[in-house]
């Protein structure tokens, strides 16, 4: 699906990577004006895993990282129990992108704010640009606002502890959900979230674009 704000553009010296100019990018749009700055991104690895996560907290711009905080703790658990690896090695071997990248401010009844149809649609675009750059074959997205930019609405037990053959702005992929490792919600802590969850951490070990991450980490 294209976006009515047109592809991402590109200001920056010729001599950056195309990788690189879209970090550059990325961090300086603005796009969204009730969007609280800064634009949080993770590690410019150069990863066929594509990680996207639903959007930052208020605690990720300040530590200037996706998943920095108590969700990212789970997040990290689970990976290191299904492929031995820990924090730092999932972070430079996966490329962490997200639904939107910014913080969407708090609701006025508490909570972190959903972000508005427009805000996803415009933040879209970096996805499609890193589908592109990255040449993803493998997509974990986290969460159900996460899954649903890939796959059609469903309850979570029916998506999660599967593997689904996607296409993306036209682009090829394999993606496995993952739940939202969030402590607010008990569902990959209890059946039948629980055994679930277990079975998609199988298939994301079993994958071979993991399998070829395994080795030295590269960005
Ligand atoms: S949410 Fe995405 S599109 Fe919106 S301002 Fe932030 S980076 Fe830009």
């Amino acid at each position: 699906m294209e976006s009515p704000h047109g592809p991402p553009s590109f200001f920056c010296p010729s001599t950056m990577t195309p990788l690189a100019r879209h970090f550059a990018a990325l961090r300086s749009c603005e796009r969204c004006p009730r969007m609280l700055k800064p634009v949080v991104v993770g590690r410019p690895v150069a990863s066929r895993i594509l990680l996207v996560g639903q959007a930052p907290g208020d605690k990720e711009p300040l530590l200037g990282r996706p998943f920095a905080w108590t969700a990212g703790k789970t997040l990290f658990k689970w990976f290191h129990g299904a492929l031995g690896w820990n924090e730092e090695d999932v972070r430079n071997r996966i490329y962490f992108a997200a639904v939107c990248r910014c913080f969407p401010g708090k609701r006025p009844m508490g909570g972190d704010r959903v972000p508005a149809p427009d805000e996803i649609e415009a933040c879209s675009d970096w996805l499609a640009r890193e589908f592109e750059l990255l040449g993803t074959e493998l997509v974990l997205p986290v969460g159900k606002l996460a899954i649903s930019r890939f796959l059609e609405p469903a309850p979570l037990q029916e998506q999660v502890g599967r593997s689904f053959q996607i296409r993306y702005r036209g682009r090829a992929a394999e993606c496995i959900p993952l739940p939202h490792p969030s402590g607010a919600s008990p569902w990959h802590r209890m059946a039948p979230g629980k055994d679930l969850l277990a079975a998609a951490l199988r298939l994301v070990a079993a994958h071979p674009a993991i399998r070829a991450a395994a080795g030295p980490a590269h960005s």
